[in-house]
C-alpha cells in the first residue's frame, strides 16, 4: 500500500475577459487530500472532512475524474481518497476543480507518472462535468500547472501555461452565499454581438501580452468583461460597490471569480493587495452577509505533495 498527501490550490477562473479559457492558481487557499493505492480494484472515497459531499465515487468529482483516468489505464490496483475540504463548494474559487485535479494528479504520481499534464486536465474535466454539467478546464488547468493558464482550444484540448508577473497579487472576497456553477450558467446568453466580441478578444489578447511583458498597466486595462459580468454580477450582493472600492484602493482590476459569488481583484504588490482587502471588508461590513477575505500571491507550482503528518 502506498499513499500520498497533497495540497490542491483554489483557483480563479475566467479572470474577467477569459470566460471558460483563463484561470490562475492561488497560494495558501486550498484543499488537502490523501490518495492511497490499494490491492482491491475500484475507487472509494473513504472520508470527507469539512463539507457534506457525496461519498459515492461516481457522484464525487474526485472519484469521477479517477474513473475517467482508469478507463485509459490498465491496472490491477484500486484507489482510496480522503478529502479535507477547505474550499467551500459553490464559492467560485474552484472547489470541485481542486478535488478533480488533485485526485488525478495524485493517482498519476502513484502509477509512476504515465500521463502528461494535458492528459490529466482532460480526466479532471470529466470530474468537473459531474459538478456543473460542463467539462470546463479553466479551473483544473491552473490547479495542475500553477500560475496562469489559457485554454486555447477545447477540441482538441490545448492548454497554454502563461507567465506570472512577479509583483502580481490576488485579493478574493467570498460572500457566504452559494451560487452553483450549473445555476449561474443558466443566466448567460449563448449569443453575443460582434461589437462585444471585439472588445472581449481585444482585452484577452491585451491581458496575455501584459502577463508576458510584465506590463501592469496593460493588465489593468485588459481586466474588463463586457459579456458575462453585467449579467452575473446581479446575483452577487454589493458587486458594483466592491468593484468601485477596489479600484479606488489601487487594484489593477476587479471581477467575478469563476461563476461567483467570490469577487477577485489583482494588484501590483502585496501592500496594495492588502489595502484592497481592507476596502472589500469595509464595503461588505455594511451588508448583512458574512464573508472571508484572502490575499494571495499567485501559486506558480500548482498541486503539490505535502508531508503526511503536518
Ligand atoms: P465550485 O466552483 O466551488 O467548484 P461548483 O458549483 O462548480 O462550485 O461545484 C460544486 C458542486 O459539485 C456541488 O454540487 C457539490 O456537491 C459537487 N461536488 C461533488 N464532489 C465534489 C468535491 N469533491 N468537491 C467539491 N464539490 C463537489
Amino acid at each position: 500500500m502506498e499513499e500520498i498527501k497533497i495540497f490542491c490550490p483554489a483557483t480563479i477562473a475566467n479572470i474577467s475577459c477569459g470566460f471558460d479559457v483563463l484561470g490562475l492558481a492561488l497560494d495558501g487557499v486550498g484543499d488537502e487530500m490523501v490518495v492511497r493505492k490499494v490491492a482491491q480494484e475500484g475507487v472509494k472515497i473513504t472520508k470527507i472532512i469539512g463539507q457534506e459531499l457525496p461519498l459515492e465515487a461516481e457522484k464525487n468529482v474526485a472519484g469521477a475524474a479517477i474513473i475517467a483516468l482508469l478507463e485509459d489505464f490498465d491496472t490491477e490496483f484500486g484507489f482510496q481518497i480522503e478529502i479535507d475540504k477547505k474550499i467551500k463548494p459553490g464559492s467560485g474559487i474552484g472547489s470541485s476543480a481542486a478535488s478533480a485535479a488533485g485526485a488525478v494528479w495524485a493517482v498519476n504520481e502513484l502509477l509512476g507518472r504515465p500521463f502528461t499534464k494535458q492528459e490529466l486536465i482532460a480526466f479532471a474535466m470529466q470530474g468537473e462535468k459531474v459538478a456543473s454539467g460542463v467539462a470546463h478546464a479553466d479551473n483544473v488547468a491552473p490547479a495542475i500547472y500553477g500560475g496562469f493558464t489559457l485554454v486555447r482550444s477545447y477540441d482538441p484540448l490545448d492548454v497554454v501555461p502563461l507567465p506570472t508577473p512577479k509583483e502580481l497579487f490576488a485579493t478574493v472576497i467570498h460572500p457566504q452565499i452559494e451560487i452553483k456553477t450549473a445555476d449561474s450558467r443558466k443566466v448567460i446568453k449563448t449569443n453575443i454581438s460582434l461589437e462585444k466580441g471585439i472588445k472581449q478578444w481585444g482585452n484577452l489578447g491585451g491581458l496575455v501580452a501584459g502577463l508576458f511583458t510584465e506590463d501592469y498597466g496593460l493588465i489593468g486595462r485588459s481586466l474588463e468583461d463586457h459579456i458575462i459580468e453585467p449579467i452575473r454580477s446581479i446575483l452577487i450582493p454589493g458587486f458594483d460597490e466592491i468593484k468601485e472600492a477596489t479600484i479606488i484602493a489601487g487594484a489593477l482590476g476587479c471581477g467575478i471569480s469563476g461563476s461567483g459569488p467570490s469577487i477577485f481583484a489583482l494588484s501590483r504588490g502585496i501592500e496594495t493587495a492588502e489595502k484592497v482587502a481592507r476596502a472589500m471588508k469595509e464595503t461588505y461590513l455594511k451588508l448583512d452577509v458574512d464573508f472571508d477575505v484572502h490575499v494571495s500571491k499567485i501559486n506558480s507550482e500548482g498541486i503539490k505533495r505535502i508531508k503526511a503528518h503536518t
